[in-house]
């Protein structure tokens, strides 16, 4: 395909390198590295203090986001005062012309409700579920005015929405050669994510203590009181806090374990640390929920339990010598490599610039 001018819009729960924008952060710098590589000419904006090195990126100052899984399913949409996102659409109406299309990682409503106001087509890459009325709706009325703008990364997370027919389903993809493959674990089980109750850390906990393997934890303290709450409640599982690591450091750490837990609640868009996990040859033990539940080949690349069964998650535990580590290193090769997402986000861009604008 030619190449393009894209301008990227970044998440507004955090800065890009800070883990509060979750998946977000590592799926826009994969997105802006294959694209790059292709040609393509990329510029992001992004709330202030944003690190992303080698790509150009505006900063923009204002009030962050609260983050859209905290509230219920009839919540209003919240705007604070000097908001960052309303700054980063203003300036995206004084520039937009210059580019051939824009990229939306915001899972907020403003981004919806402007696209037909402008002149130059938005994608917008959905990144989690169904959460509220208010964003299926906006959603929903661009899927319909937009056809093909609207991607999301699972089948189950498209699911989640009742104009699912309507969701392009682009996967995601992983610069695999910042993951080593390493072939004999530690006795150790990994937990990687946000800290926060739709994430169901404290099953992994439980799972922890009663087969008395470590569980280490990596990822940004979203909600310290949850985080307080599980340290109180089991004082004496063996676990420990490992903080919130770069790319090249986690890979390391997380290639160590004999399997990587994913409990969530929610159902999980993606779940970009199971790739991960795989990358590294780390088997992925799973609720069969959500993204997670589309990823692992169960009984080939890691086990998949019953949703919110810790006796679930003990057996599988006890049952995972029987995974090649190598399949699962295979299965992030062949499905999730940056190449072929490069291809399907390509292709997705081609559909829309193939539409009436
Ligand atoms: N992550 C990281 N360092 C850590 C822990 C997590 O960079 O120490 C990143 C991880 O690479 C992944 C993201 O945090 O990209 C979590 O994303 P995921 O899709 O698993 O869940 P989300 O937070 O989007 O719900």
């Amino acid at each position: 395909m030619p190449p393009l001018n894209l301008l990227f819009l970044s998440t507004t729960v955090g800065p890009l390198g800070s883990g509060m924008g979750g998946g977000v952060e590592l799926t826009l710098y994969n997105l802006a590295k294959v694209l790059t590589q292709r040609g393509h000419r990329i510029v992001i904006v992004a709330p202030s203090g944003s690190m992303c090195s080698s790509f150009p990126v505006i900063e923009v100052p204002g009030t962050l986001q609260s983050t859209a899984q905290t509230q219920g399913r009839d919540a209003f949409i919240v705007m604070p005062p000097d908001p960052v996102l309303a700054t980063m659409w203003t300036l995206v109406q004084q520039a937009h012309t210059e580019y051939d299309l824009l990229l939306n990682f915001a899972y907020d409503w403003l981004p919806f409700y402007l696209t037909p106001f402008l002149q130059r087509p938005v994608a917008h890459l959905v990144s989690m579920g169904s959460l509220t009325d208010a964003m299926d709706q906006v959603i929903e009325q661009v899927s319909l005015q937009f056809p093909h703008t609207v991607a999301v990364h699972t089948q189950a997370q498209a699911d989640t929405f009742p104009f699912a027919e309507r969701c392009r389903v682009v996967g995601n993809g992983f610069d695999l050669s910042l993951y080593q493959f390493c072939p004999s674990p530690e006795r150790c089980l990994g937990w990687v994510g946000r800290i926060a109750p739709e994430k169901g850390l404290e099953d992994a906990v439980v799972a922890a203590d009663k087969t008395g393997i470590p569980l280490r934890i990596w990822g940004v303290l979203q909600d310290e009181s949850y985080w307080q709450d599980i340290c109180d409640r089991y004082p004496d599982a063996p676990i420990s806090y490992e903080g919130f690591l770069p790319t090249t450091e986690l890979q390391q750490e997380l290639g160590k374990c004999l399997a990587l837990l994913m409990t969530p609640r929610w159902i999980e868009a993606f779940g970009n640390v199971a790739i991960e996990a795989l990358a590294c040859g780390v088997p992925v033990i799973a609720y069969r929920r959500g993204g997670p539940s589309e990823i692992v080949i169960d009984g080939k690349t890691g086990w998949l339990v019953e949703p919110d069964s810790v006796s679930g998650l003990v057996d599988a535990i006890a049952r995972i010598e029987q995974i090649d580590r190598q399949a699962c290193r295979q299965q992030a090769e062949v499905e999730y490599s940056l190449e072929a997402m490069g291809d399907r986000v390509e292709q997705w861009f081609a559909d829309i610039l193939a539409s009436k604008w």
